[in-house]
């Protein structure tokens, strides 16, 4: 089955005949003066089971060009050049190049190739899909190849700029008609493209920071723990991601450039390059509370430069389906300013309660520094007051050997003893440092069991303020592992 055949230098494509122009045709057929172009043998004018118009070789040919295109062949590339026609494309079937004969050569417009288009319905294993497509190379042509096995198609290179192919669904051949149709339309239109990552190598980036109070000298730093990476403006099938501030290369040198175009004291790079720490005194702060989620949702209103991320983007060089960039959503400031308040207040909560911890940890201490003095001064105190006693009479050696020496009366124990434990026992402390009104505060504080009004001691409308107080300064995505989470997030960047 073919569709071109030729009346001396008149060439003949069956796919523009009518059904009036090819009742000429089959006059020229009859008369034997139309020949096929692969042999110069007389050619059939004649018509598929389906009606399709094409040529054959008339009996007696040894001629094997097309004996192997079926109908379904056939009609697959007339598609593929109506597609082309009514894209405004020039395009011809089996036109004839020497050593290839390509289905359908497209025209391309302006320096691009012309393009080969090959549709592949018998197997060929990917050697000789490699070898045909080199020889359209050869003679400047890309090639798109249409494959109705899965292996041919598994087969040929999907990396490479100068061949797509493309994997028609088995079985009906109205839906590989219509399969073909969409491919090469979006190929020719240039929807889908070869995509080189070219454009990832200039990917805009943005710090995101907020002020944070230092939880060792009080002071406010401008604290960036993220930058905001927005791949989606350059192509729509991918997302913002935003990674620690560290993997962008040389942070020290950004917080420089940020803090002398904003005026902000930025963060100082921690040793070994990963965190930040308060300027003012290096005190490290505590875990970030800003999620990669929400970082991203900072109203990003300075880029602040580009970034390489070919090597972090995980894609590939082949075949996609061009998006459109789409915009990035942020919040309004007053939206993150209430983010971030929040976060802060339930900083300074904690901050809080370790310092109340601190303080009673303290007092503690200072109880039982003062215990053992006492204990120390009264034992002392009483021993010496026997000393005084028994020393005029028993001389010192004498009354220092019965202080040390056991004494039935006294259980068994040496009087020495019986002073320390005396002592010991009347100056024992209570069992905690504070009171049961302290240990009551820290429980309504603390949150986790319900108290009644009866429990606290609070009337009901003090009760109900506290508890809105404790969620409005406790309720915190505060997370540690949220710039782990922002470097994984990185590495397996996300597909629209
Ligand atoms: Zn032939
Ligand atoms: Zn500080």
């Amino acid at each position: 089955m073919q569709l071109i055949a030729r009346n001396g230098s008149e060439y003949i494509r069956a796919y523009l005949e009518t059904a009036e122009s090819w009742t000429r045709v089959q006059g020229l057929s009859k008369s034997g003066k139309l020949l096929m172009c692969c042999c110069d043998h007389p050619a059939k004018a004649t018509r598929s089971p389906r009606g399709l118009r094409h040529f054959a070789h008339m009996p007696g040919s040894a001629c094997s060009v097309g004996s192997q295109e079926s109908e379904a062949h056939l009609r697959l590339k007339i598609e593929a050049l109506t597609v082309a026609h009514e894209l405004g494309f020039d395009a011809i079937a089996e036109y004839d190049r020497g050593t290839i004969r390509p289905d359908v050569e497209v025209v391309q417009r302006g320096t691009k190739k012309n393009v080969a288009i090959e549709i592949q319905l018998s197997r060929q294993t990917g050697y000789t899909t490699n070898e045909r497509t080199s020889a359209r190379a050869a003679q400047n042509l890309d090639t798109v190849w249409f494959f109705g096995n899965k292996r041919d198609f598994d087969d040929a290179p999907k990396d490479q700029r100068h061949v797509y192919p493309v994997r028609l669904p088995s079985g009906d051949i109205e839906f590989q008609i219509d399969v073909l149709r969409k491919k090469l339309s979006a190929f020719l239109r240039g929807v889908i493209v070869f995509d080189d990552l070219s454009n990832l190598a200039k990917v805009p980036f943005t710090v995101i920071g907020y002020d944070f109070p230092c939880g060792g000298c009080g002071r406010d730093w401008y604290r960036t723990s993220y930058a905001g990476l927005y791949p989606n403006r350059i192509r729509g099938d991918l997302h913002p991601v935003a990674v620690p501030l560290a993997s962008l290369g040389d942070p020290a040198e950004a917080l420089k450039t940020l803090a002398e175009r904003t005026g902000k004291a930025t963060g100082r790079v921690a040793p070994g390059g990963m965190g930040l720490l308060c300027p003012h005194c290096g005190t490290a702060p505590e875990a970030e509370f800003i999620t990669p989620e929400v970082a991203l949702r900072a109203p990003a209103r300075n880029i602040s430069g580009h970034r390489d991320m070919r090597r972090f983007s995980g894609l590939k060089p082949g075949w996609w389906w061009r998006r459109n960039p789409v915009a990035d959503e942020h919040w309004s400031d007053a939206e993150w300013a209430a983010v971030i308040e929040q976060g802060i207040n339930a900083i300074k909560t904690e901050r809080q309660r370790i310092a109340r911890e601190k303080r009673l940890a303290e007092e503690r201490r200072r109880m039982e520094a003062e215990r053992a003095e006492a204990i120390r001064s009264a034992t002392a105190a009483e021993l010496s007051l026997l000393t005084e006693m028994l020393d005029p009479h028993l001389g010192a050696p004498g009354t220092q050997a019965w202080l040390d020496r056991a004494n039935d009366i006294l259980g068994e124990k040496t009087p020495r003893a019986v002073v320390q434990q005396h002592v010991w026992a009347s100056h024992s402390l209570p069992p905690v440092a504070h009171s049961a009104a302290t240990a009551l505060a820290i429980r309504m504080l603390d949150g986790s069991e319900r108290l009644t009004e009866e429990q606290c001691g609070l009337p009901k409308k003090n009760l109900k303020q506290l508890r809105k107080s404790r969620r409005q300064t406790t309720a915190s995505p505060a997370s540690s592992s949220s710039l782990k989470r922002a470097w994984e997030g990185l590495c397996r960047l996300m597909f629209g």
